[in-house]
């Protein structure tokens, strides 16, 4: 895995935070919770980095935990869909409804590639 030193400067209080990250390549996307040494304010950080050239980093700063925000709303419309899924089983043989299987970002690297990055979504069980 590539290494990405990163100092970051907290948005609250202004402090520098040195941080060296575990990078996957993509799509394989990185989370990690950065925690300002001085003040404790959290930062959520996506990371990711060019399969092809494997030196360009992308990463997403995000107050919100968007990962698991997204995971949530996911789990909600699995919930929901199996929901509806059981009140119809003696009705209907068979019920299928397409869930997306990932959250992807469409990524373009400086050296020419195209890539994406994915965060894998919870999927409706049986
Ligand atoms: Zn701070
Ligand atoms: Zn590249």
């Amino acid at each position: 895995m590539p290494k990405l030193p990163l100092r970051y400067y907290c948005y609250v209080c202004g402090q520098s935070n040195d941080l060296e990250l575990d990078v996957p390549l993509a799509p394989k996307m990185n989370r990690d919770e950065i925690k300002c040494e001085n003040c404790g304010d959290v930062t959520h950080l996506l990371h990711t980095s060019c399969p092809k050239c494997k030196s360009a980093f992308r990463y997403f700063l995000s107050d919100l935990n968007f990962p698991d925000e997204i995971r949530a709303l996911s789990e909600a419309y699995v919930k929901l869909i199996a929901g509806v899924r059981d009140s119809l089983k003696d009705h209907v043989k068979e019920f299928n409804v397409p869930v997306p299987k990932r959250w992807s970002v469409n990524l373009s690297c400086d050296c020419g590639e195209e890539y994406s990055a994915e965060i894998s979504l919870p999927q409706l069980q049986d």
